[in-house]
């Protein structure tokens, strides 16, 4: 997946605000400047989670996140197809929105909550196969 960053920069699928390219080690997100959210193009959520200390691209309140929460169907910034509510098969109480072909959005705070969870699981997960 290519795009070609400098022709545009992403509209926020929830409050329509411009979004700031963020780069962690390599791995460039866009997040907006007003509500937060963060837009992963197509698996950069994954491989940012295994990356330590990647949760400091997700630096908005998740209450904020939360009051847009309540926003409902949202376009995809890459192609303005409606997107896909989701959650995250062992987190449903993160929900997230999804456009299958380029990427997912998350409101500020779901990423950390994504990352942390998902490690404090794969610590349960080990103490439980020493028994
Ligand atoms: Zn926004
Ligand atoms: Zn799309």
């Amino acid at each position: 997946m290519n795009y070609s960053r400098e022709l545009h920069s992403l509209q926020c699928p929830k409050c329509k605000h411009g979004m700031e390219e963020v780069t962690y080690q390599d791995i460039t997100i866009d997040r907006c400047t007003h509500c937060q959210g963060l837009w992963f193009d197509g698996d950069e959520a994954q491989q940012l989670r295994k990356i330590e200390g990647s949760e400091t691209l997700d630096k908005g309140k998740s209450a904020l996140g939360r009051k847009y929460d309540s926003v409902e169907d949202i376009n995809c910034p890459r192609c303005g197809r409606t997107m896909e509510k989701s959650f995250h098969w062992k987190q449903t109480h993160i929900w997230y929105e999804i456009c299958r072909e380029h990427g997912i959005f998350m409101d500020a705070g779901e990423f950390t909550d994504f990352k942390f969870e998902t490690l404090m699981d794969l610590f349960r997960g080990v103490v439980k196969g020493k028994r």
